[in-house]
């Protein structure tokens, strides 16, 4: 594997989109997006990525809805989700986190700290299979 590896973003707002890519892209990872659970599931089996960047807040599914059936399900369950949660409400974070989120990082990303942020998950994952390159 070349990269620091392959990032699914489960995001519906396009201007969001673009910004958590060219960030992750910056640091030296594969972005992969899906604006919806359907195309975030579709993803999944397509290419399991290294790590999951939920939305909570997605049109149709949301986002903690989906991360349950991911934790739920042999195949992806090892691959972390980390919540994006423009909430800054502590119950939210909890409600994510009871989901089976790793984590949680407040949207608007903050663009100096995000990709670090987002690596120390990575590093952090007791399943992750791979050697993630620093
Ligand atoms: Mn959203």
């Amino acid at each position: 594997m070349t990269g620091k590896g392959l990032i699914l973003v489960v995001e519906d707002n396009e201007a969001n989109q673009m910004l958590v890519r060219a960030v992750l892209e910056l640091e030296g990872y594969r972005v992969e997006l899906a604006g919806s659970a359907d195309e975030a599931l579709e993803q999944l089996r397509d290419s399991p990525p290294d790590l999951i960047l939920m939305d909570v807040q997605l049109p149709g599914e949301d986002g903690l809805s989906l991360t349950r059936r991911i934790k739920a399900d042999p195949a992806t369950c090892a691959i972390p989700v980390v919540a994006l949660t423009a909430h800054a409400m502590t119950g939210d974070r909890e409600l994510a986190l009871n989901a089976g989120c790793a984590g949680y990082i407040s949207k608007p990303i903050d663009t100096r700290t995000f990709g670090l942020q987002v690596t120390q998950y990575l590093v952090d994952n007791p399943n992750r299979g791979r050697v993630v390159a620093l």
